[in-house]
């Protein structure tokens, strides 16, 4: 049985009015099924969640929700690799993910890394960038040993 912590909801209501925005019953829904669940969620599966409570909910109002929750900061949208957008609660910790394009294996990483890139960015650029929430693709380390293996070996061979 997830425990519900009220106050965090609050906060994420509060944090919508700041944003000027009206607090209508399916924002709250959504947000309340963004928080219970925890972890990233795409619109689809959050709209099956959301459909069992209002079942005459449209779709497009799920996406239309969690693109104005993007957009005032409150929702992290990512695509994972796999070319599903995937939404994820803010939370006073950030994190981003390392993610293998070889094998699919995901890391996720400190949102502290970062902190040079933003102040490089502020100081060179005048560019206040937004790092919500990045997916970096790369190779891990298994497949990075294994590819330089086969480096290694096409060069012995050419
Ligand atoms: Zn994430
Ligand atoms: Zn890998």
């Amino acid at each position: 049985m997830v425990t519900h912590q009220p106050s965090t909801l609050a906060q994420l209501h509060q944090r919508l009015r700041a944003g000027g925005q009206r607090l209508t019953p399916q924002r709250m829904l959504i947000l309340e099924l963004l928080d219970a669940h925890g972890d990233h969620i795409s619109a689809e599966e959050l709209f099956a969640l959301a459909q069992q409570r209002y079942p005459y909910l449209n779709i497009s109002t799920v996406y239309r929700t969690l693109e104005l929750l993007r957009d005032i900061g409150i929702v992290a949208e990512t695509d994972l690799g796999n070319g599903v957008r995937h939404f994820a609660l803010l939370g006073d910790q950030r994190h981003h993910h390392l993610i293998c394009l070889q094998c699919g294996y995901v890391e996720s990483v400190d949102d502290a890394l970062f902190d040079e890139l933003r102040r490089t960015l502020r100081e060179t650029k005048q560019f206040e960038a937004r790092i919500d929430h990045l997916a970096l693709f790369g190779l891990c380390a298994d497949c990075r040993d294994q590819s330089q293996g086969g480096q290694a070996a096409g060069m012995n061979q050419g």
